[in-house]
């Protein structure tokens, strides 16, 4: 696999890739009372639809004090400034609200690095690990699906980018390893940055 240094097609998850990760799943999984092994968002879709209205309601809430309190992970904002001003074509996919999302891009100085349509939340595509985030990005950037990088923090980033046949990159690694499903892994965004170089 060359290395990551050429590409300029970049799709940033948003929580813990670009932010210090604070979401406790755990407590929200508890709240809304999601069983084992079922995906939060997956539980609120199969809800009759008061409680389904009830349960976004309060997780909009909920996220939104969280966007509020956002701060950038190390190195995110000289890497996505970086890609901004060399003119890469960049992208948010997240599983958190588009709203919320631009909350958090303003906390931490981001906000003008992106095109609104190419900030896409949970309402705008269908949610990680599910490729059509991806796909969205391919078709509109005209690219190729390995012409893009998915920057993310989880085995959900990882296995969109499979997914949808794009590169992979993780950074928290060597915290998390998610083996095949990952092309590039590094610490975190500032050695993204220095690797650019
Ligand atoms: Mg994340």
């Amino acid at each position: 696999m060359p290395g990551f240094n050429h590409h300029r097609h970049w799709v940033f998850d948003m929580d813990g890739t670009l932010t210090v990760g604070i979401h406790d799943f755990a407590a929200i999984r508890r709240h809304l009372e999601v069983p084992e092994g079922v995906d939060i968002l997956d539980h609120l879709d199969a809800l009759p639809a008061q409680q389904r209205e009830a349960g976004r309601i309060w997780l909009f809430e909920h996220e939104r004090e969280l966007a509020l309190r956002s701060t950038a992970a190390n190195g995110a904002v000289e890497l996505v400034r970086r890609l901004c001003e060399r003119g890469d074509r960049l992208g948010i996919l997240t599983r958190n609200d588009r709203a919320l999302a631009y909350i958090t891009l303003e906390a931490i100085g981001l906000a003008g690095c992106f095109q609104r349509h190419c900030v896409l939340g949970r309402d705008e595509a269908t949610p990680k690990p599910d490729p059509g985030g991806l796909e969205f990005f391919i078709d509109h950037w005209q690219v190729d699906a390995e012409q893009l990088v998915m920057v993310g923090d989880s085995r959900m980033d990882m296995a969109c980018g499979r997914a949808a046949g794009t590169r992979t990159l993780l950074v928290n690694a060597p915290e998390n390893d998610f083996g095949e499903l990952t092309d590039w892994q590094l610490p975190d965004c500032r050695a993204l940055l220095a690797g650019l170089e």
